[in-house]
């Protein structure tokens, strides 16, 4: 069998394109070449029919509310799956010539230009493949700055409520992670945070609005603190949603950050992908954003821009989250200026109310108007019924599990994000339910401890599950 490699040029990929730098690839081992699969038959009805029951055993927002705390979980319209299939965007090669794909090209150059106009940061890159990427671009990024101007500076601080991607970056690049701890009431702890900067600390992480779904009330003094001390201040913009189009991440001081757009603007997420995490950087540090960028002539047309000295390279091979860009692009047009900020308000909405209505019942460490999500407690909850029981009973309700046991700073955490997409009376189910939780806690306690009931699969044995997994699902 003949490999689409195998008639490439040898030493030459034959596959110059403008902007991209291909490298020279040889043809794939003998040993490594398929030399026929042997596939079953089977007809189209059963083939709808086993997609169709692995897709119904498993949850998503199409199926029900997903109040999945710091991931917004939030509705993904049809139509940016419309649009995201039309030949001319999904059927677009990685190696296509520029001049036959300025449709994509205008979208992701416009695209970087919406988030520059709802962040206030000057310039994007839609390069990295996920928030997790986008930080390890920008500490990357904050790295070749200190390099420029010649400072050798190895601590990056981040919160203790920060998500755990956060300190994973700082170590993947080489700097030194140090927790700057949170007070009481969920704000960073100034003092703690002037005694921990000196001339060692290149830049503090911090989630803006917070993992607390709280909203840092010395975001300013934070980065003033940072900026007189020559460090860079960056945004984990995961939590964006809460504050599109309300405040302007730049305003607050930061330097760089990223964007979720699988959360955030309404593309799917789940299961590892797919996503994209475009960051964001203040002049100054514009530079250094990866190559290739996409760049646009006087004459209107687009290109991708490699020559840039001192960028820090490439972090992506190719575009290929271009279509989740594409949902983005779509949403936000949509919507609108006026819609994006209508989203945040009611994603903030419906946190408050379930906020105000759960508290009745469950503990709440940290009494205070949250933005886009809280974080509930299970002390207070009587016969040892824990978080890990309250989720698994849930999803008897009809209803994703929260996020669970995180942050780490709130004992038994229950992480609640509503979004914008949940109508009033979901949200009146989810409160109901909750509640007849925390009456069966007092009246069945092994009942929930042995939830869930109604589930294709019961409650798994997690340590088994993990030291003797069973990979194969049998209806
Ligand atoms: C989701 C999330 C991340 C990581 O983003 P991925 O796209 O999942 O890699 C980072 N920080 C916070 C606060 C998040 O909620």
């Amino acid at each position: 069998m003949k490999t689409i490699f195998e008639s490439g040029k040898k030493g030459k990929s034959g596959f110059a394109v403008p902007g991209w730098d291909v490298p020279d690839s040889d043809p794939i081992p003998a040993a490594y070449c398929n030399t026929g699969v042997d596939l079953i038959d089977v007809s189209e009805v059963d083939v709808v029919r086993h997609y169709t029951n692995l897709s119904r055993t498993n949850f998503g927002v199409d199926s029900g509310m997903y109040p999945l705390g710091s991931c917004t979980m939030k509705y993904n319209p049809k139509v940016n799956e419309k649009y995201a299939t039309l030949g001319g965007f999904a059927d677009l090669h990685p190696l296509v010539d520029v001049s036959s794909c300025q449709g994509a090209l205008e979208v992701l150059y416009d695209l970087a230009s919406y988030l520059s106009a709802i962040t206030g940061m000057k310039r994007f890159s839609m390069m990295p493949a996920a928030g997790a990427h986008g930080e390890l671009t920008s500490v990357m990024i904050i790295q070749k700055y200190f390099q420029d101007i010649k400072e050798d500076r190895r601590i990056i601080l981040t919160p203790d409520s920060a998500h755990g991607t956060n300190p994973a970056s700082v170590a993947i690049c080489g700097f030194e992670v140090k927790e700057v701890p949170s007070t009481e009431d969920g704000d960073v702890d100034i003092e703690a945070l002037r005694n921990m900067v000196d001339g060692n600390v290149a830049a503090m992480m911090l989630t803006s609005p917070n993992t607390l779904g709280l909203f840092d009330r010395n975001v300013h003094l934070i980065a003033d603190i940072l900026h007189e001390n020559g460090s860079l201040f960056y945004c984990d913009g995961a939590n964006l949603n809460a504050v599109m189009g309300k405040a302007m991440v730049a305003d607050m001081g930061f330097d760089v950050m990223h964007i979720n757009l699988h959360k955030t603007f309404s593309t799917p997420h789940g299961g590892g992908g797919p996503g994209a995490g475009p960051i964001g950087v203040v002049e100054r540090l514009e530079k250094f954003l990866p190559v290739p960028v996409v760049e646009k002539r006087s004459d209107g047309s687009y290109y991708l821009d490699s020559e840039r000295p001192d960028s820090i390279g490439r972090v992506h091979s190719f575009y290929g989250n271009f279509l989740v860009c594409l949902k983005a692009y779509i949403y936000i047009r949509m919507l609108g200026a006026e819609g994006i900020r209508g989203a945040s308000e009611n994603a903030v909405l419906n946190a408050n109310y379930l906020l105000a209505r759960l508290k009745e019942v469950y503990s709440l460490p940290i009494n205070r108007l949250c933005m886009h999500e809280f974080v509930l407690s299970d002390d207070g909850v009587p016969n040892g019924v824990t978080t890990n029981d309250i989720a698994k009973r849930i999803l008897d309700y009809g209803f994703h599990a929260p996020t669970v046991y995180f942050p780490l700073l709130v004992h038994g955490a229950i992480m609640i994000e509503p979004t914008e997409t949940e109508s009033r009376d979901t949200l009146d189910r989810f409160v109901e339910a909750m509640k007849a939780i925390r009456l069966e806690a007092q009246s069945d306690p092994d009942m929930v401890k042995r939830a869930p009931h109604t589930t294709a699969v019961k409650r798994v044995d997690a340590v088994s599950a993990a030291r003797k997994p069973v990979l194969k699902w049998v209806p």
